[in-house]
């Protein structure tokens, strides 16, 4: 664990269940990524984690943002972003809120359809825009699934139709999913990247910007590959499919700057058996699915777990939030072993929980009060 946060827990011990996050390791973490893809333009993600502290953070950092709403853009502005430093990245997006952004300088624009582009068109007239395409989310842990983007047959007619509208056709955007463990996967969607610069370029529309999107990974459960390894392979890919025609890098990183600066503080609050011989215990802690782990869903991120009792023996276990929903189950297929000293009141951490932790948490579902946040 950070020594700051062991230290801050341990001085204040706060009340559970609450998130304390570091915010000097989120600097840490945007330089590293700068200095492993030098030539990229940071868009931090702002709903991995949209605290004020952060956005300022990475406002003095020279950070750009991709905002998904209008509330998320405003956050922005007021941590003190300039409004050319933020793109409206939601392919889907209400008239008014494209209209507050238009009005509020925002000048960046995605979107993956027709109808979406047509919107811009009208309410933010001659936005610099920028397609979504479809590309595999294979080797993401949190996958983003078709939900997003379009296919590179429509995202060249739509960039044509841009221009056509009055728009300046600005780029191509992809996703590759969250706790994207393969470096590969921006390989294969830089490379249809390049297929669309080159049958947009016949077709007389210069492209000026590829969007890499999200997706680096944080450790947690298990080693994934480091952020130097993703620089390496992403400008390995850029180069051979641009030479020297290399078009501006935006990337939008989200849990890879946030995530492992934040550690949940939880208690337990019940431990406790099915049968009297079930091996496994039931640990119920004070924070779950409703609480702000909803990552935990389908058992796709798995936190690890510190205890006071860790060295000694341990055993299988289920672990569970402490709501009045069955689907309040965080881990009963994933193996997780606890110490068989952990008992009710006992205070446990989940580390690496500062990404899509807060920003996920119900505002008081069954009552529990949202997560409390303290940053450092
Ligand atoms: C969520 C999101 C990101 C951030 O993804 P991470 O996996 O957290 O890096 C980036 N871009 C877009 C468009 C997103 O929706």
């Amino acid at each position: 664990m950070i020594p700051k946060i062991a230290q801050f827990l341990r001085d204040h011990v706060p009340a559970t269940p609450c998130l304390v996050l570091d915010v000097d390791r989120v600097e840490e973490n945007y330089r590293r990524l700068k200095d492993a893809l030098p030539l990229a333009r940071v868009y931090y993600a702002v709903k991995a984690n949209p605290a004020a502290p952060i956005l300022s953070r990475l406002t003095g950092l020279d950070s750009s943002f991709d905002a998904a709403s209008w509330e998320e853009i405003e956050a922005c502005l007021a941590a003190g972003a300039r409004p050319d430093a933020i793109s409206y990245g939601n392919t889907i997006k209400k008239v008014a809120a494209i209209k507050a952004a238009h009005e509020a300088g925002v000048t960046m624009f995605a979107f993956d359809s027709e109808p979406e582009l047509l919107k811009i068109a009208k309410h933010a007239p001659g936005a610099r825009v920028y397609c979504r395409i479809l590309v595999e989310n294979k080797g993401a842990e949190w996958p983003l699934s078709r939900k997003f983007g379009c296919e590179l047959e429509m995202a060249r007619e739509l960039m044509v139709k841009a221009r056509e509208l009055g728009l300046d056709p600005y780029g191509i955007s992809f996703h590759v999913g969250s706790q994207q463990t393969s470096t590969a996967a921006y390989e294969g969607a830089i490379a249809r990247v390049a297929m669309l610069f080159t049958d947009l370029k016949e077709a007389g529309v210069k492209l000026r910007m590829v969007n890499l999107g999200g997706g680096y990974p944080v450790r947690y459960r298990q080693e994934v590959p480091g952020i130097d390894d993703f620089g390496t392979a992403i400008m390995g890919a850029m180069t051979r499919h641009f030479g020297n025609d290399l078009p501006e890098m935006l990337i939008e990183p989200g849990r890879f700057l946030v995530g492992d600066a934040g550690v949940v503080s939880a208690e337990v609050v019940l431990v406790s058996r099915k049968g009297k011989d079930d091996p496994v215990r039931w640990v119920y802690l004070d924070i779950g699915r409703f609480g702000g782990l909803a990552e935990t869903e389908g058992e796709a991120i798995k936190y690890t777990f510190r205890t006071p009792h860790d060295g000694g023996s341990d055993g299988p276990v289920t672990i569970a939030g402490p709501t009045c929903d069955s689907t309040d189950t965080l881990y009963e297929k994933s193996n997780y072993r606890l110490p068989l000293a952990l008992d009710c009141g006992d205070r446990v951490e989940l580390l690496s929980t500062g990404a899509y932790v807060t920003s996920y948490a119900s505002q008081a579902f069954n009552g529990f009060r949202p997560l409390a946040e303290h940053y450092i």
